[in-house]
């Protein structure tokens, strides 16, 4: 089969197969020599994706059209560690904030709250619909190509990007959907952490698999680097350029080396010792034992209830004060 990179148009790679972690199906993966960045061989047409989204991706995954409580929960909790990343990048409250690919509204809910006048879009009608009932939240049942011109602050992207036929050409759309100045932050699986079992990396829905050097590259030509993390997932936040780029600044050779020594070094060694899988049972465990408690409440009573101390439990946590509706930041971003 030919491949043809969707970042930086090169055709030779490392290919391999690898196991779909829902199905069992097998994946053709391909690792681009010219840019490093992981992908599927084969990439739907985005209109069979946009029938996929709107309609079954959820019910795939999660075997519902509407998050249950332990979902809620679980977004809630990952919101409030997206709201503190965003803080420690300099990104001011108060800026219009649009969540592309906004689930079940946690985000924005939450976001809302911490102070930014936020609304989103999300293709599921299930999800979309319960936002809007849920938390009166302002989110339209739609996907990133309706998006038009100059109508954010802020765009966010969690868990969206690695799904997206073209990366390019996404994050093109959402440079014309921002404001001069504005501010984009997208998380991603993080394919270089050691803390992902090896039977769970590739997922058929994921056509993309990022790393700090693809993922900046994919962003290059429209936005320049503001933060990344990349202790668990990647986050990064990106500033709009004035004018694009007219090429992406593509990986050096040595850092598609790394990604391609750190593919070599993945295994059940390294996942259970350095990736903590040892433990992961216990974790997952006091997880199911704080769901279990969650109780009757109502999802937006709950996420009222969230606090970031509570989640992270660590002594050195970020303060998030969202009782005010006022987030109280926090160290720089390293
Ligand atoms: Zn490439």
């Amino acid at each position: 089969m030919s491949f043809r990179c969707r970042l930086c148009q090169q055709t030779f790679g490392d290919c391999w197969q690898a196991k779909d972690a829902k199905s069992g199906e097998m994946l053709g993966i391909v690792l681009c020599a010219g840019c490093g960045l992981v992908q599927q061989q084969s990439i739907p047409e985005s209109l069979q994706l946009a029938d996929y989204y709107s309609h079954h991706y959820r019910q795939d995954y999660k075997s519902t059209y509407a998050p249950r409580l332990k979902h809620v929960f679980r977004a809630g909790a990952a919101a409030l560690t997206r709201l503190a990343f965003m803080a420690r990048a300099g990104i001011p409250l108060g800026l219009r904030l649009l969540d592309v690919g906004a689930g079940g509204g946690e985000f924005c809910y939450l976001a809302g709250r911490a102070g930014y006048q936020a609304s989103g879009i999300e293709p599921n009608l299930g999800y979309s619909a319960f936002a809007r009932e849920q938390y009166a939240v302002g989110i339209v049942t739609t996907g990133v190509e309706s998006l038009g011109k100059e109508q954010a602050d802020v765009i966010t992207l969690f868990h969206v990007l690695e799904h997206l036929p073209d990366p390019g050409q996404a994050i093109s759309k959402l440079w014309e959907a921002l404001r001069p100045g504005g501010f984009l932050v997208i998380e991603v699986p993080n394919l270089h952490q050691n803390d992902a079992s090896p039977s769970n990396i590739y997922f058929k829905a994921h056509l993309f698999y990022f790393t700090r050097y693809s993922l900046l590259a994919a962003a290059s030509r429209h936005f320049e680097l503001l933060c990344m993390e990349d202790g668990g997932n990647l986050q990064i936040a990106l500033r709009r350029r004035a004018e694009p780029l007219a090429e992406p600044l593509l990986p050096t050779p040595a850092q598609v080396e790394i990604t391609r020594a750190r593919l070599r070094e993945k295994g059940w060694v390294e996942y259970l010792f350095a990736g903590r899988g040892l433990v992961k049972p216990l974790r997952r465990l006091e997880r199911l034992w704080g769901e279990a408690r969650l109780g009757r409440k109502a999802p937006r009573q709950l996420l009222d209830s969230l606090s970031l101390d509570d989640i992270q439990r660590r002594p050195h946590a970020l303060r998030l004060a969202l009782a005010g509706g006022v987030a109280i930041a926090l160290d720089a971003c390293t």
